[in-house]
């Protein structure tokens, strides 16, 4: 007997989608034009969206649609007609959090499948009960519950499905539900605009300190001028209770967390009723797609198959990824500072991404990649797909001449790199592809990373 877990992605675009899916994912989330959180990075448009859901269902997996704003007055008409925009694309389900407007899509739509949204901060089994009584047929819980709370809730309310986010970016606040964003930048978080002022790098000035007390924190470390003394923070009505302003060369962090990482926690997450294993980032990249599905794909299919899995070799694909420190959150009790970003951990993955492959060239065994970042000849490459994982060095990029005269040619071939090609000693991202030596044939959906040099 096998139990069926969900790997749940985040589509930014439609190529993200494409890559979601290559890299394990069951199930894809992708934001509606203008309704969903992540406004601002969400790319679709009612045409790649109808596409994005044709692609899904053609390969028998699902997409949900966001649309999980907290609507003011003046959105709720606005609302109700794009949602007969999106019945007409059938997309498998919708994540959403305002009580309004899921109580006016219940009673318009009652055949729209609703899954409620982490917006709105499932805690209890109670609310769990309620959200069923509304025809709600999924809970994203709230990321602040303890593995113990998430048990207590599916035991006493079996019959919804429970969804948990296990990898990706956190709130410093309840999912969302802040106002820093649109203080500082008049961007709204429930709105779907957040700017994430939470994770800025803040300096820390001292009022009238002479030229050389300054400091500058941002990101010179060769510049820095070590904080000198200790700093805390004292609400008025608490004296005594000293909240430390930690800083390092890169900057100060009062209210930056890290990254969650459940990867070790899929078993006592499944154990505990989550079906569903959701990803955050619709505005993060291909490659980080890449790097979450090939860690979290192996870890579900393991515990499909009550087999067990090694995550710390799983856990080397997310370390690989730039990220601010991983915490496991709330999930094994409250993290209290170990939840604080601190370290610039930016600094500390392995490897770059520099490349996405876009064709294979048999005969030269050459690859035309679109280049993200820059490639020198000599450097320490990676070719990875959802199938390989295989080293090489460097040693040949070519520049097709039609290109460099004109990077908008058509008369350029997409798919042998040129006989009569320029041989150049390094590339760099925002130009055109280029043609590079690689090992083998890479998969589709294959992307190449530069190894760091720490
Ligand atoms: S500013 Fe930070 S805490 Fe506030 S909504 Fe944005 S990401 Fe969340």
């Amino acid at each position: 007997m096998s139990q069926k877990l969900e790997l749940l992605m985040p589509a930014g675009n439609l190529e993200k989608l494409k890559y979601a899916l290559a890299y394990g994912a069951d199930a894809v989330y992708a934001g509606v034009p203008m309704f969903s959180l992540r406004a601002r990075e969400n790319q679709f448009t009612w045409e790649t969206l109808a596409e994005g859901v044709e692609y899904c269902h053609a390969r028998g997996k699902k997409i949900y649609f966001t649309a999980n704003i907290y609507a003011h007055n003046m959105k709720i008409k606005p609302f109700m007609a794009a949602f007969e925009k999106m019945q007409a694309l059938k997309p498998d389900a919708y994540i959403m959090s305002d009580p309004g407007l899921i109580y006016l899509v219940r009673k318009n739509f009652p055949e729209a499948e609703i899954h409620l949204s982490v917006q709105a901060n499932n805690t209890n089994w109670a609310q769990a009960e309620f959200w069923k009584s509304m025809g709600i047929t999924r809970i994203i819980l709230s990321r602040e519950l303890s593995l113990k709370e998430v048990k207590e809730i599916h035991e006493m309310c079996p019959d919804i499905e429970i969804e948990f986010f296990v990898h990706g970016a956190i709130c410093m606040a309840y999912s969302g539900r802040c106002l820093l964003s649109n203080y500082f930048s008049h961007r709204d978080p429930n709105q779907g605009t957040c700017s994430h002022s939470c994770r800025w790098e803040y300096k820390v000035f001292k009022k009238d300190a002479s030229e050389e007390e300054l400091y500058d924190s941002t990101g010179r470390p060769e510049d820095y001028i070590p904080l000198q003394g200790e700093f805390y923070l004292e609400e008025r009505e608490r004296q005594g209770e000293m909240l430390p302003i930690d800083e390092d060369e890169y900057g100060t962090y009062i209210m930056n967390s890290r990254d969650i990482c459940l990867l070790s926690y899929v078993q006592e997450l499944a154990d505990a009723g989550v079906v569903s294993f959701k990803v955050e980032g619709r505005s993060k990249t291909v490659n980080y797609l890449a790097w979450v599905g090939r860690a979290y794909r192996p870890a579900l299919d393991a515990v499909e198959k009550w087999e067990t899995y090694n995550d710390e070799v799983l856990a080397e694909e997310v370390f690989a990824i730039s990220n601010r420190g991983y915490t496991p959150g709330f999930l094994v009790g409250n993290p209290g500072e170990k939840a604080i970003y601190f370290e610039k951990n930016l600094d500390l993955h392995e490897e770059d991404p520099v490349g996405i492959v876009k064709w294979y060239d048999e005969v030269r065994k050459m690859a035309r990649i679109e280049v993200k970042n820059r490639i020198d000849v000599g450097d320490a490459l990676v070719l990875l797909s959802p199938s390989q994982r295989v080293n090489f060095s460097l040693e040949q990029i070519i520049a097709d001449p039609i290109l460099l005269a004109n990077p908008k040619s058509e008369e350029a071939s997409l798919t042998h790199a040129p006989e009569n090609g320029e041989s150049r000693e390094s590339g760099h991202g925002g130009h055109i592809d280029l043609w590079v030596n690689v090992p083998e044939k890479p998969a589709d959906y294959a992307i190449v990373r530069k190894k760091r040099t720490l």
